[in-house]
């Protein structure tokens, strides 16, 4: 797998990572993920990206491990027909190491002034400790990312937004993070149903990272048998010599 080129002292902070964060949550893992391959001056920093800022590295960070090509397995909503559809990672923007410092938006309105910035892993993380019902979750969005609100010479809150203006603050938020909200145009071969499905990076490389992590184990399992090596001893071998080795006890 291709994490091995980056040798064997990577190979043991993506598996001290990957231990780490097993019991988090999605969102915590996505950011510990980053930050541990890619830290950041800023402790916070991919905890505050926005989220198609967070999803655009992970993507990145899919391509540098396990290759650009992503499988998928859909099931058409028309017909049950079980789909197998092939992407790549570059599809979704190049995505960097690094973390832009995130600017504070505006939208005008009437006499309506806002100011925003972008949904972040922070503020998902936060409805979800403070176990929002999903049905209220956009406006708690909402008002941990409206900053400053006006209406004409009056400071307001993100409270009394009236409804078409929180709408269109969702539109405005979404067109200026569209990762955020990731859809794979999928058509059926079978009967020919088009739609879109959403695509959580985060689940997918956690789960090539878990694949990975499994695999590697299982070989220091063979090996610590075989040979009565450490474990510490076995992860310090290059990949390629450990291949060796592996090869030579599995007749
Ligand atoms: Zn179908």
């Amino acid at each position: 797998m291709p994490a091995h080129a980056h040798g064997p002292g990577f190979e043991q902070v993506l598996l001290q990572t990957w231990e780490q964060l097993h019991a988090a949550a999605a969102d915590a893992r996505a950011v510990g993920l980053l930050q541990a391959v890619w830290p950041q001056p800023e402790v916070d920093a991919w905890s505050t990206a926005s989220l198609g800022t967070r999803d655009a590295a992970l993507f990145c960070l899919q391509s540098a491990l396990f290759g650009p090509e992503l499988h998928t397995l859909t099931q058409c909503p028309a017909c049950g027909e079980t789909l197998e559809s092939a992407f790549d990672c570059a599809q979704f923007g190049g995505g960097e190491a690094s973390v832009p410092v995130p600017a504070a938006l505006a939208l005008r309105e009437q006499d309506w002034e806002i100011e925003f910035r972008l949904p972040s892993s922070n503020d998902v993380m936060a409805l979800r400790e403070a176990a929002v019902d999903p049905a209220l979750a956009v406006a708690a969005l909402l008002r941990r990312c409206v900053l400053r609100v006006r209406q004409g010479e009056r400071e307001a809150s993100a409270d009394e937004l009236p409804t078409a203006l929180v709408a269109q603050l969702e539109v405005r938020m979404a067109e200026h993070d569209p990762l955020a909200d990731l859809r794979l145009t999928l058509t059926c071969p079978a009967c020919a149903t088009a739609w879109a499905a959403a695509f959580d990076i985060g689940g997918y490389l956690w789960e090539s990272l878990d694949d990975w992590a499994q695999d590697l184990l299982s070989e220091v399992h063979q090996l610590a048998r075989a040979y009565g090596w450490r474990e510490h001893d076995i992860l310090a071998l290059t990949p390629v010599r450990r291949r060796f080795y592996l090869d030579l006890v599995q007749p």
